[in-house]
């Protein structure tokens, strides 16, 4: 599966964490797996959007290697992507058709 770029629509924003002012639409922050490897996640964002441009159908959800630092990092990548490493999993996010229920 190829995954798209980081879900950014405003160029000018850096990368940060989901509470932060000035975030990409697509920073969500880190998740942690449990010991069996499984993780669960539910959350409420303002800024991400079902239709229109902040949509997220059709994107992916990323799991990276290292842990997002939430543009709070040293590294030369902190501010665009969170020093968060190789992309190691990732999931699409797709609407549920009534006819498939
Ligand atoms: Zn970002």
């Amino acid at each position: 599966m190829l995954t798209n770029r980081h879900f950014v629509v405003v160029l000018q924003k850096r990368h940060g964490a989901q509470n932060d002012t000035e975030r990409h639409v697509g920073d969500l922050g880190n998740i942690e797996a449990g010991p069996q490897g499984v993780a669960r996640f539910n959350t409420y964002d303002t800024l991400i959007k079902l239709n229109g441009k902040n949509s997220v159908i059709s994107r992916s959800i990323v799991v990276h290697f290292f842990p997002d630092d939430l543009g709070d990092g040293l590294f030369v990548d902190s501010k665009s992507n969170g020093h968060s490493g190789r992309k190691i999993g990732c999931g699409r996010i797709d609407k549920k058709h009534s006819k498939f229920v």
